[in-house]
């Protein structure tokens, strides 16, 4: 009985101890931004949005639409400087003042310097 009551304190002093020490250590950690690093920080974050470029707004257009200009893998800037929409043959010139133009193939705005797997060499 008397080992029990000592045990029981002798757990408890160790416990508050421990948490005194787990407190202090989070209160340090959280004022110094909470003990992760930069690169820590950065892989944990979820990726940022890639920037909205402004031929890339399916605004109006149906799921059907969308999913083609996504089979289509439609990017607003070309992997390919040799290959772009302004020298595809299905490109619609921009309406002047306009910077998106068209496609006879995708549904939506098209950037001049977009680019589809669909690409097909205009004729000169
Ligand atoms: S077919 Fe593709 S590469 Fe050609 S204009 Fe349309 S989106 Fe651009």
């Amino acid at each position: 009985m008397d080992t029990k009551a000592h045990n029981r304190r002798e757990f408890l002093k160790r416990f508050s101890a421990a948490s005194a020490v787990g407190i202090g250590a989070s209160t340090v950690l959280a004022a110094c931004g909470g003990g992760e690093s930069a690169n820590e920080t950065a892989a944990e974050a979820p990726a940022a949005a890639p920037a909205a470029t402004g031929c890339m707004d399916t605004t109006g257009l149906t799921e059907q639409e969308i999913a083609m200009r996504n089979s289509l893998a439609y990017v607003d800037v070309t992997p390919d400087p040799a290959k772009n929409c302004l020298n595809c043959s299905l490109y619609l010139a921009a309406a002047p003042g306009a910077s998106c133009g068209g496609c006879n193939l995708l549904k939506g705005p098209i950037a001049p310097n977009g680019y589809c797997i669909s690409w097909a060499p205009a004729q000169t």
